[in-house]
């Protein structure tokens, strides 16, 4: 079957049948790859990224309320006085 998005082919890795146009090769796959693997492919790396990233941020936090709380008591402080 050839569509306007080229031949229709399978996707290796899903199976979906998707036009050869949009077939990309994916280095993490080392094959053609449908549009939709590579979506998935990133929206796992970025739970992945958001569960360090959050972890980092929260020790960040950890630190950072040891530094600002006094600060912010005085700031506070002063203000309502
Ligand atoms: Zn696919």
């Amino acid at each position: 079957m050839i569509t306007d998005r080229g031949i229709m082919v399978k996707c290796k890795n899903c199976g979906a049948s998707v036009g050869s146009n949009e077939l990309v090769l994916d280095l993490d796959y080392e094959m053609m790859v449908c549009p939709e693997c590579v979506k998935q492919k990133k929206q796992s790396k970025d739970i992945h990224e958001e569960i360090n990233k959050e972890r980092e941020e929260h020790k960040l936090k950890i630190h950072m309320d040891d530094d600002r709380k006094p600060k912010e008591r005085i700031s506070r402080g002063s203000r309502h006085l």
